[in-house]
């Protein structure tokens, strides 16, 4: 086990370096987030949110200002920002902007309590199995082609795409070009600072059709609309290897009737107190100033374990653990924080914790081996009960009224 030291937020990148380079996937490279870490620059972004013409320019894609969409997701995704307080920070936006920018949020309500049904089983194919590449390509993020090598190197560079350039992608990697869908996820996963198992796996799987009845196919009709600059400086351009829509074969059905019903991963409705904690257990579900168990023990000492068994497997990259350790150093300018390198379940052992629950398999696993005697709910926009998560419109057909 290893105790490190405390990071300085404005040298997180030095720190990672010294004390996690061993376990990144790009060593010594320098980091370029699209966004800082720590609840300063979350609660900076919230304030200044501004999705007035939202709904026409969220998938837009170059140039870079034309984009409409908020980059809100790392923050979103490490708890910094729920989705309550992302819906309440655009009351008074155009309807039709807000009406979007909810539904979207929903959709990332809908991958969680996905993800709380099926855990591990969503890197297997959940409706059915993956479409087929008609004619497979050898090498499918080729540098030649504009489209393709700008959004790996934005990927790569900043960890941050919108949503079209991620189907793009996947579509890409699987539909057109044959390669297994979970290679590409685990790329895309160890890059993205908003990257979740919930989201990235649902987002592949629903771009090569097992989630959905056919898979996403791209072509260069998306950037003729999306990037159109990009086709005009492509050396491609006049050849363009994807000029026609892909042809893939549709997989045939699985077994999804885990799907239709069955336990979700949804943890306790209400705080469950049964001691005094030593320490804030904070995971990476529950990196927010606002997270309810950090909020209820203010002069409680913090714990965050940086898991060296799993990062060793994930091999995240340094932009990726920058942002994280840039949230963690700003925990620690409020109160005492320890920061771990080891394994969660032998470094927690015998320490009374309290925790926030993480919809996650991992956390369910780790925290039946340890003391948790303050245990807080996970903040649900809307708790599962169970029910139909087949589809996003299947699933939101039984929500409640969300706007
Ligand atoms: C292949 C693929 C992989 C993806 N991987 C991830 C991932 O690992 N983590 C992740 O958070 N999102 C993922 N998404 C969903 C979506 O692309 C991102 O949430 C979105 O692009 C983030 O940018 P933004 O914050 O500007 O989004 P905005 O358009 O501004 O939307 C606001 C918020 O709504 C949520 N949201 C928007 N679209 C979606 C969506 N399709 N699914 C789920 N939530 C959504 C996000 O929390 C986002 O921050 C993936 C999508 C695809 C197609």
């Amino acid at each position: 086990m290893a105790h490190l030291p405390t990071p300085p937020f404005d040298r997180a990148a030095d720190w990672v370096g010294q004390h996690l380079g061993h376990l990144v996937c790009d060593p010594g490279t320098p980091a370029e987030p699209a966004r800082r870490g720590g609840q300063r620059a979350a609660d900076s972004a919230l304030a200044s949110l501004d999705i007035a013409g939202y709904a026409k320019r969220r998938s837009q894609v170059h140039p870079a200002p034309s984009r409409g969409a908020t980059v809100l997701s790392p923050y979103i995704r490490y708890g910094l920002i729920s989705l309550a307080e992302a819906t309440a920070a655009v009351a008074d936006a155009p309807a039709a902007d807000r009406r979007k920018f909810v539904d979207e949020l929903w959709w990332q309500e809908y991958a969680r309590h996905l993800y709380a049904r099926v855990g591990t089983r969503n890197a297997a194919p959940l409706r059915r199995e993956p479409a087929v590449a008609a004619t497979p390509w050898p090498e499918p993020l080729r540098d030649d082609m504009v489209c393709m090598r700008e959004t790996r190197d934005e990927l790569e560079r900043t960890g941050w795409l919108v949503n079209q350039t991620r189907m793009w992608l996947a579509s890409h990697w699987s539909v057109r070009a044959g390669n297994d869908w979970r290679d590409g996820e685990e790329w895309m996963f160890r890059h993205l600072l908003d990257g979740s198992r919930a989201a990235n796996r649902y987002g592949w799987q629903w771009s090569v059709g097992a989630m959905a009845a056919e898979a996403y196919g791209f072509s260069r009709w998306q950037v003729d609309k999306r990037a159109q600059a990009w086709c005009g400086s492509c050396p491609l351009a006049e050849n363009c290897p994807i000029e026609d829509w892909p042809t893939a074969t549709p997989g045939g059905a699985v077994d999804d009737a885990l799907l239709r019903s069955g336990p979700d991963l949804a943890g306790p409705e209400a705080a469950e107190i049964a001691g005094i904690p030593e320490q804030v257990w904070l995971t990476a579900e529950s990196l927010g100033e606002r997270d309810p168990a950090l909020a209820a023990w203010p002069h409680t000492p913090a714990v965050f374990v940086f898991d060296e068994p799993l990062l060793h497997q994930l091999r995240l990259s340094t932009k990726r653990l920058v942002f994280l350790t840039e949230t963690l150093a700003e925990i620690a300018e409020q109160r005492e924080v320890r920061i771990l390198l080891g394994d969660p379940v032998a470094e927690l052992a015998g320490v009374a914790l309290a925790s926030t629950f993480a919809p996650v398999p991992g956390y369910e696993r780790r925290v039946a081996k340890l003391n948790v005697v303050a245990a807080y709910p996970y903040p649900w926009a809307r708790r599962p009960s169970g029910g139909d998560v087949r589809s996003h419109s299947a699933w939101i057909r039984n929500s409640p009224s969300r706007r």
